[in-house]
């Protein structure tokens, strides 16, 4: 899992992990190279020392070797060696070793015996004399001899009288005053050492001396590895063969110096470090100080304050400008948002509110206790006439209506110093509210309102008279349900439309039967999914007034609904094409009645049945497919199928529906135009519209018999139908009388009480078999 590190922190770590490598980095070459040096210096010292040391060495030869030679010529020194005469010899001896300070003279006869001897010690003359018959060389150079724990460095010189008759032993000893003296000369320590044994040394310590006759030595000092105090070097001592000097060079000071330098690097880096930890954290303060200002800025944003205020500290620059960047941005989203918001609350071509707005300042006035009277209205054929002076044409209309609402609203604020709202709740539909104090004032703001608004209008040059239709409902009267008040005045328009009044009022119940339509829609929309249907088709023949015989029937839909109330067909198929389900209606007619059609075949009846059509049946994409394959997947031919549509329908969008109707007709579909005579039909139209029959509407026939003007219109109906090459039906012959007429029309077909009502498959056929012809 990884730690998130603050930015402070990871500021903090990365200085001070920086400067810890430099100084580690620091230390570490500086170690190298104080070792390095140090390490010369001692090789230096050593290479001196030993200098120095065979300078000492040379020099006490020459002293040795002058004194010796000086008492080897002296005469009476040689006649007392000659005549052995042992006082004169010693009193000689020592005269001249005193002068140079000499620890050892002696006297050596040819045998090598010890006749004489100066010594200032205390040696034992066998001793001296077996170690001094040892020496390699007589009369040649000093050399090194070493007796017991002692050291000298000795010359041998024959006395010649002029043979040789003995040997003068000359010698200075390096005890521990000449080591000392050595050391102070060389700034060394010197320890002589013969076979691995200590003869003397310079150094106290026991135990450094321990360790350097333990051949604890190095060939060259190595400060880096090692932590001695002391470094070592064994060198000849005077050409001995068994004598040895070491060179111990101190290494405590290089050491201690070296730690100090360590300390203080250490002291340094801490000391940097803090300093760098603070100034991190200022520096991260900085930093962060501004990034924190900045997050609060995106939060105020986030949540909505978007009036950023202006900066009260002074930051860096960079994120001063970002600073600036997030003030223009929030001023920015300030404006789209009001832009948004704007357009979330209003109608973007007029200005005024929508109709969520509206709802909700409804409501809000009723929270205040304000009544309201709320008016819709409504342009008659405001899509035709749109439809005529082209879409800007009609956007500046509704332009020009919605400025003569806002001058209407001033004008009845004057009056009543309140707020008067208004919007534009659909395209042709508009929607103002007033504030009332009783119903009385409703009819003078209704006057008001249209005195404003059915003055013509101007397209330019053009004038344009506008018919608006008003609906009207109040909360004193209605209740101060916002939703339910706005439902109740546009109810009212739509009502006014149907009823082709100008003015309506909403009346008690209206709402009822609405909601009772919408229950009816959810009804049906299970009536249409379920198995067990609620549906079924009714039959109702069509009497063959050439033959005599029945080889028609019209099918019609029944609904017995949850309540076991038969509901009327017109209005649930009406219901049904407002709530978009008429489509699927008509799929379970189309399916049931070619089903029925398939077994009456099977029951060898072959009679062609009308199926009723809408608007949106015809014009919807799968229609013609849906009906192909429905009779191809049943023993139907598609003759036996004819497809009924009002004028109305065929309007709708005419173009499409005609070349729809040429197809079907084409596959063998019969077409009727039905409920012919209402509405604006024209029997020009007829002549382009394929289809193959005409039903008179059943106004004109219904009472047919009583009707002069009724009978005319039907008889010149049929025969104009005839001479389009059209089968004309008469339906709603209710009568003998009716039918005798139509009959003396010439009439094709008809249909109607008189000879059956519409009725279930079962019964049909019972009639059907009983029936005779009542021509
Ligand atoms: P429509 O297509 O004009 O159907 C004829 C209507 O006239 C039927 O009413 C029928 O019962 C009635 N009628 C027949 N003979 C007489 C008569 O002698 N006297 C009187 N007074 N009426 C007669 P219904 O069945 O109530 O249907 C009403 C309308 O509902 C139909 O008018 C049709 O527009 C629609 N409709 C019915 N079934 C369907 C359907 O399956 N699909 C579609 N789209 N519409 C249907
Ligand atoms: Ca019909
Ligand atoms: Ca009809």
């Amino acid at each position: 899992m990884s730690t998130r590190f603050s930015f402070k922190a990871q500021i903090t770590w990365l200085l001070t992990s920086l400067i810890l490598l430099t100084v580690i980095f620091l230390t570490g070459s500086n170690w190298f190279r104080f070792a390095d040096y140090a390490e010369n210096q001692i090789e230096r010292q050593m290479y001196f020392a030993q200098n120095v040391l065979e300078q000492t060495l040379r020099s006490q030869e020459k002293v040795l070797t002058t004194t010796a030679s000086v008492l080897a010529a002296d005469f009476g020194f040689k006649q007392a060696v000659a005549t052995r005469d042992k006082k004169t010899v010693e009193s000689v001896l020592l005269n001249h070793g005193k002068r140079i300070n000499a620890d050892l003279m002696l006297i050596l006869d040819l045998e090598g015996k010890l006749s004489t001897t100066s010594s200032l010690h205390s040696l034992d003359t066998k001793t001296i004399e077996r170690n001094i018959n040892k020496l390699p060389f007589r009369e040649v150079h000093a050399q090194i001899l070493s007796i017991e724990n002692k050291v000298f460095q000795v010359i041998v010189v024959p006395v010649k009288a002029p043979r040789v008759i003995a040997y003068t032993v000359i010698g200075f000893e390096f005890d521990q005053i000449a080591l000392l003296k050595l050391k102070e000369l060389i700034a060394l320590d010197l320890t002589l050492v013969q076979n691995n044994q200590l003869i003397d040394s310079s150094i106290d310590d026991k135990d450094i001396i321990k360790k350097l006759l333990k051949g604890y030595q190095q060939t060259s000092p190595n400060l880096l590895l090692t932590r001695s105090d002391y470094f070592h070097k064994t060198i000849s001592f005077g050409g001995s063969k068994d004598v040895k000097a070491t060179l111990s060079a101190s290494l405590t000071q290089i050491q201690s110096d070296f730690n100090r330098l360590i300390y203080s690097m250490l002291i340094i880096a801490m000391i940097v470090i803090v300093i760098a930890i603070t100034l991190s954290r200022l520096l991260s303060r900085g930093l962060s100080t501004p990034l924190h200002i900045l997050m609060e800025l995106t939060k105020k944003i986030g949540r909505g304050e978007l009036n950023v205020p202006t900066l009260a500290k002074r930051l860096p620059v960079e994120f001063s400008e970002l600073y600036q960047g997030f003030s223009v941005m929030g001023a920015a989203i300030e404006n789209r948002e009001q832009a948004i918001l704007y357009q979330a609350e209003r109608d973007v071509l007029t200005g005024l509110y929508n109709r969520h707005k509206i709802l909700n300042i409804i409501a809000d006035s009723f929270e205040e206790k304000i009544n309201l009277v709320v008016i819709t209205l409504n342009i008659k054929g405001f899509k035709a006439l749109n439809d005529t002076i082209g879409l800007s044409n009609g956007d500046s209309i509704l332009k020009d209506i919605a400025a003569r609402i806002i001058v209407f609203i001033e004008k009845s604020n004057q009056v009543l110093k309140d707020d008067t709202m208004a919007a534009r709740t659909n395209s042709d539909e508009f929607l103002i509210a007033i504030p009332i104090n009783d119903t009385n004032e409703i009819n003078h703001f209704i006057e008001l309102l249209q005195s404003e608004l059915n003055r013509p209008f101007w397209l330019d040059d053009i004038k344009i008279n506008l018919s608006l239709y008003f609906g009207v409902a109040n909360s004193l009267d209605h209740g101060i349900d916002a939703e339910r008040l706005i439902r109740r005045s546009t109810m009212a328009v739509s009502l006014a439309y149907q009823e082709q009044v100008s003015l309506r009022f909403y009346q008690e119940g209206e709402d009822e039967n609405y909601l009772y339509k919408l229950r009816l829609i959810e009804e049906l929309k299970e009536a249409l999914e379920s198995e067990d249907s609620p549906l079924f088709m009714n039959y109702q023949p069509k009497l063959n007034m050439n033959t005599g015989k029945i080889d028609k029937l019209e099918a019609l839909i029944r609904w017995i609904n949850k309540e076991e109330k038969f509901v009327n067909p017109e209005l649930f198929i009406d219901l049904a094409e407002k709530a978009g389900l008429i489509v699927s209606l008509t799929r379970w007619v189309i399916l049931q009645v070619i089903q029925q059609t398939e077994q009456w075949n099977k029951m060898g009846y072959h009679f062609k049945v009308s199926i009723n059509l809408s608007a949106q049946d015809i014009q919807n994409e799968q229609f013609v497919d849906y009906l192909l394959t429905t009779v191809n997947n049943h023993d139907v031919a598609t003759t036996q199928i004819t497809l009924e549509l009002t004028e109305r329908d065929i309007a709708e969008n005419e173009a499409l529906v005609i070349a729809r109707l040429s197809h079907l007709k084409s596959l063998g579909f019969a077409i009727s135009v039905d409920d012919y005579g209402i509405g604006q039909s024209s029997l020009a139209k007829l002549k382009s519209l394929p289809v193959d029959e005409l039903k008179i509407d059943k106004t004109f026939i219904l009472t047919l018999e009583q009707c002069q003007k009724d009978q005319d219109i039907v008889a010149s109906t049929i025969s104009l139908g005839h001479k389009l090459g059209l089968s004309v039906v008469a339906e709603g012959v209710e009568n003998k009388a009716s039918l005798m007429l139509l009959n003396d029309f010439k009439c094709d077909y008809a249909q109607g009480y008189y000879l059956s009502r519409p009725v279930s498959a079962e019964k049909f056929i019972e009639w059907y078999k009983t029936y005779e012809s009542p021509l």
